[in-house]
């Protein structure tokens, strides 16, 4: 399995979903949305690998912030390489317990087709879905992308028993 990369991240933003957040910016994006504002993050080679080290690293510098509301997973696409991703989601919830959000440019029923892209679905809390769309980008309701995305409740659905 190939490692996850990482662009950039934040350790605290009010920018990437509910209240103040852990933001980490993953590597790589296949899906080609015309007007993406992050094209430079569709190569799924540039970044930091995300070595077990590393994650301990994130996990315990989320764990040690007492005033986070969550954590978030960006990009690209965090859901382009989905089993190395499950893998690193278990860590963070086992970790942290923290709330997850991630946005990714598969809707809701692309992950839950996939099996496992549907595994990472167990350890998110709140899914933004679905390709961004630059014409309704004006429209848009969420924290940022376009107004066809949806933020989900993952927990709400009972995908898993
Ligand atoms: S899913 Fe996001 S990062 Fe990927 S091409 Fe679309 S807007 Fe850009």
């Amino acid at each position: 399995m190939e490692l996850l990369r990482i662009i950039g991240i934040y350790p605290e933003t009010i920018s990437d979903g509910y209240g103040l957040r852990y933001a980490i910016y993953f590597a790589g994006c296949a899906h080609r949305c015309p007007g993406c504002h992050n094209p430079e993050s569709h190569d799924p080679r540039r970044g930091e690998p995300l070595t077990v080290e590393r994650a301990e690293t994130i996990c315990a510098a989320i764990a040690a912030n007492p005033i986070l509301d969550g954590v978030t997973l960006s990009g690209g696409d965090p859901l382009l390489q989905p089993e190395a991703m499950a893998a690193f989601l278990r860590l963070v919830k086992e970790r942290t317990g923290q709330n997850v959000w991630c946005y990714t440019g598969y809707t809701l029923e692309e992950c839950l087709a996939d099996p496992a892209r549907r595994e990472c679905l167990r350890w998110i809390d709140t899914l933004v879905d679905g390709r961004y769309v630059e014409a309704l980008r004006d429209l848009s309701l969420d924290f940022r992308g376009s107004s066809n995305q949806r933020i989900i409740d993952v927990g709400a659905l009972h995908l898993f028993g």
